[in-house]
């Protein structure tokens, strides 16, 4: 039995050289790239496709991808840094990085034959192609395995017929990979996951949704009407859809935190800057214990929110098991991280209810995080079931 202040098995508090340089130049790239055009993408809800290919320049959209497949060939403290300091700059930037390489290319790298690695890596890797990943679908979010959306077996062809929605980039992915039915409504073994590219006949992209927050990643429906697969673009065995995915959302959960954390310090740095600077009755408003409180919580909450996503970094590099705490980073991080950006409007007054300051963005943009990739009652569900397994 672990004592009670055991760090998790050769936990790196450090951060490493990788992760220095990451950071740097992710803060050199959005000061150039992202600032000067984030509010008209916000306000247009365009997703600036092009900028994912320069980030694939980066070596951001293969961050885990190894160096063979034309990835960086990282592991995930550096993964998390990438996703961090995006999200500090732009969180729909981040969150669209951070489904490209945990969700779509993950799942290829995770569960691919040797061929379709080759074969999609390397675009995914580069930046040249953009990718989706679709479980959820308009009736089963947190019930996936309850799913509809079905794969009939024909020959050496698979028929998908059915749609999935809210999935990031529904409509500009290139390629995306598709869990589908192919047994019974109700048995887990009864899903299987398919690599489908745009311009396959018969899939499509539908509705674009028009978010509160996030709206510079694209959120839309994909549509599939008799589309016919080869048995060739099945990921790993038949059957092993769903089992597959929860694996994938393990690691993706880590990618959220990380997202959380992101706009938390993102919202915090900003706050405590504003605090030092805006004078009220002759004082800065920093002077003011009821200010200088809310910033001693929001720091020691992304310090605990921090030392949660190593945690569960580190045993994901490791390989060990997770699940538990990734839901637990994933949980308290967007939590947290919702209360910073709240706090941070509050800080800077009518001034933070504006578009003028950072604040106002992060406070839209944070509530994805206690939703996507499963909603903080859904981690409850996951840690709960684990501790009383
Ligand atoms: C911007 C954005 C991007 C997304 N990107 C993707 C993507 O790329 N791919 C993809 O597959 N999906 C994606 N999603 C979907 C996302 O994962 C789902 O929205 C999420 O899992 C919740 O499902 P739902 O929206 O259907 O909510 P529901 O499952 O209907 O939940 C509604 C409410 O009921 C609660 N609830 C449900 N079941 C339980 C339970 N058993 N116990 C207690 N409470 C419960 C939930 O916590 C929630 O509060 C995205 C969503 C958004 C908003």
């Amino acid at each position: 039995m672990n004592t009670v202040l055991e760090a998790p098995e050769g936990i790196a508090f450090q951060e490493n050289e990788n992760q220095k340089m990451i950071a740097q130049m992710i803060k050199d790239f959005g000061e150039k790239e992202i600032k000067p055009h984030m509010m008209d993408w916000d306000e247009s809800q365009e997703f600036p496709m092009q900028l994912f290919h320069k980030l694939g320049e980066l070596g951001l959209m293969g961050v885990l991808v190894p160096q063979e497949y034309g990835g960086s060939g990282f592991g995930y403290h550096e993964y998390v840094t990438a996703i961090v300091e995006l999200s500090k700059v732009d969180s729909s930037i981040g969150l669209s990085m951070a489904a490209h390489n945990s969700l779509c290319t993950g799942h290829i790298l995770q569960f691919g034959n040797e061929e379709q690695k080759q074969k999609y890596l390397p675009k995914l890797a580069s930046g040249e192609w953009i990718g989706a990943w679709g479980l959820t679908e308009p009736n089963t979010g947190s019930d996936a395995g309850n799913m509809r959306t079905v794969a009939e077996a024909d020959g050496d062809y698979y028929v998908l017929n059915g749609a999935k929605n809210f999935i990031t980039h529904g409509k500009s992915g290139h390629v995306a990979v598709v869990i589908a039915r192919t047994g019974k409504v109700g048995d887990s073994r009864g899903m299987t996951a398919f690599v489908v590219e745009r311009g396959t006949p018969g899939f499509s992209g539908g509705r674009k949704e028009n978010k509160l927050g996030m709206r510079a990643s694209e959120t839309a429906e994909m549509i599939f009407e008799n589309c016919r697969v080869h048995k060739s673009q099945v990921l790993g065995e038949v059957g092993e859809g769903f089992i597959q995915s929860m694996k994938i959302l393990d690691g993706g959960r880590i990618s959220i935190a990380a997202l959380s954390l992101g706009i938390a310090v993102g919202s915090f740095e900003a706050a405590l800057q504003y605090s030092k600077e805006r004078e009220q009755f002759n004082q800065p408003i920093s002077k003011f214990q009821a200010i200088a409180f809310k910033l001693a919580d929001m720091a020691t909450k992304i310090e605990a929110a921090k030392l949660l996503i190593m945690q569960a970094s580190e045993l994901k590099n490791h390989g060990k098991p997770m699940t538990k705490e990734s839901a637990m980073a994933k949980y308290y991080a967007s939590e947290i991280a919702v209360e910073a950006a709240n706090e941070a409007v509050q800080i800077f007054g009518g001034y933070g209810f504006t578009k003028d300051y950072p604040v106002e963005k992060f406070y839209r943009d944070v509530k994805l995080c206690t939703i996507g990739e499963g909603t903080s009652e859904i981690q409850k569900l996951v840690i709960s079931r684990d501790l009383l397994k």
